[in-house]
């Protein structure tokens, strides 16, 4: 694998019966849900199919951003920003979530008025944005030559440790009687008559009255073992870190073509927004869907072997998930461009990162909605299933809030912000 080293949570080994809720994916979202509802006193059990935390959840930048958000998420990441702010001090354990703030820079002057209007959403709030001037900019990255026509800061985004993040909150989980299996796939969800029966995996079936279905990008494939379309696709993203670099700034900085931040281990983590997309069955399906998205996202689509395996399975009518994982049990796709180049780039512009050396290099799959905005809903058709995915890209800053608003829609408490954009039902 070629993902960056995450810390192993170990397998829980007595397998339940029964349960309150299960929830299927133990990446970022599926981990702040089970802290949320066993802090509630459910008994709850994690599956994930890997080790936790293998695919985009450790695989990000780590950004936990309000800046540039859809507005539709704005009052969600508002509490997860609260959230995160108080994680270690909740879980007694380090997510490394710093509110360092983010220093966002364009180039051009249609981009940098786009984003002008879109701070207008926060004029009212306690969240302001400090413009700053070129000679601000040097102050913040010393030596810096980005050719900006306008540059800010939002003090109030931050970065947490997509490596560390999950198996801490996990583990918070697991203390308030979670249990969590690894390496068990859930195959089937089992229905009679539209209602939830039970969960069956690859090591036992476990009988439960809810289900979360939180696992990233098999989201589609799950749901549709049910006859739910859950529409769908994945982009490839590429990320990579450097060595340490003493006395590195502490902001991170963000503009249209990359982004990079500090890590606990004194390196940088550089991320390009190119992106590509493998062809698959589903995007001929949901082309007309996703018209929008693909119309303003610069993807490069690629067609290779995974267009021909998907094929074959669709053609094969299984409802078993173990033989879609045939090919591998984790998401790893392989970093695509020249980083050493864009290393190269990125450091003109920005010279103390000259200091690093370019240490690992990794790709993700990211889940995508047409909207780009996730569903965290319950589906109606059959009630006690919920789905809390499609983060398009930024779900690693939301999911704190989503697992709350999830362990409310679960529980049928007042759910912590309005849900209405993340309905299930605006398909
Ligand atoms: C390069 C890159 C940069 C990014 N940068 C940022 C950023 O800076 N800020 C930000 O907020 N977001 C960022 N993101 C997006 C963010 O990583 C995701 O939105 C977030 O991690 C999604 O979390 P998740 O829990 O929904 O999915 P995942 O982390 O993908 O977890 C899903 C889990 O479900 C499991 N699973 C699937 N099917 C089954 C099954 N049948 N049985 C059992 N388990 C199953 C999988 O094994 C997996 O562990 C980035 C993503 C990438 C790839």
């Amino acid at each position: 694998m070629t993902g960056p080293f995450t810390e192993n949570v170990i397998s829980d080994q007595h397998f339940p019966d029964t349960t309150d809720v299960v929830v299927i994916g133990g990446g970022i979202v599926g981990a702040c849900t089970a802290l949320e509802l066993a802090e509630r006193g459910l008994r709850v059990v994690v599956f994930d199919k890997a080790n936790l935390n293998e695919e985009q959840s450790s695989r990000n930048l780590g950004w936990v951003r309000l800046t540039n958000r859809d507005p539709a998420e704005i009052p969600l990441m508002i509490e997860s920003i609260r959230l995160w702010s108080e994680m270690d001090r909740r879980i007694n354990r380090t997510t490394g979530y710093v509110r360092s703030g983010i220093i966002f820079s364009d180039k051009d002057e249609s981009v940098a008025a786009r984003r002008q209007l879109w701070l207008k959403q926060l004029e009212n709030t306690e969240f302001r944005v400090r413009a700053l001037t070129r000679a601000e900019m040097g102050a913040h990255f010393q030596g810096s030559t980005f050719p900006a026509v306008h540059s800010f800061l939002s003090p109030f985004d931050g970065r947490a440790e997509p490596q560390l993040a999950v198996p801490a909150i996990a583990a918070a989980a697991r203390d308030r009687g979670a249990q969590i299996f690894t390496h068990c796939a859930v195959r089937h969800i089992d229905t009679a008559a539209g209602q939830l029966r039970q969960v069956i995996t690859e090591r036992g079936t476990v009988t439960t009255s809810a289900v979360v279905i939180a696992a990233g990008a098999w989201t589609n494939a799950l749901c549709a073992q049910l006859g739910i379309d859950f529409p769908q696709l994945e982009v490839i993203a590429t990320a990579f870190r450097t060595s340490a670099i003493q006395d590195g700034p502490n902001t991170s900085f963000g503009t249209g073509e990359f982004a990079f931040r500090r890590r606990w281990d004194g390196g940088y983590t550089v991320g390009s927004f190119r992106t590509r997309a493998e062809l698959v069955p589903n995007s001929f399906r949901y082309a007309w869907k996703f018209r929008e998205a693909l119309r303003t996202q610069q993807v490069d689509i690629r067609l290779g072997s995974r267009f021909f395996r998907e094929t074959r399975h669709l053609l094969r009518h299984s409802t078993d998930f173990l033989q879609r994982l045939s090919a591998g049990r984790t998401l790893d796709p392989s970093p695509w461009f020249d980083q050493q180049q864009v290393l190269k780039e990125v450091a003109m512009a920005f010279p103390f990162l000259r200091k690093g050396r370019l240490e690992q290099a990794w790709a993700g799959c990211i889940d995508v909605t047409p909207e780009q905005i996730p569903v965290i809903s319950p589906i109606e058709r059959i009630p006690g299933l919920f789905v809390a995915s499609g983060f398009s890209g930024h779900g690693f800053g939301l999911a704190p809030g989503a697992g709350r608003l999830m362990a409310d829609l679960v529980e049928g408490r007042t759910p912590v912000v309005d849900p209405t954009a993340f309905r299930f039902s605006r398909y």
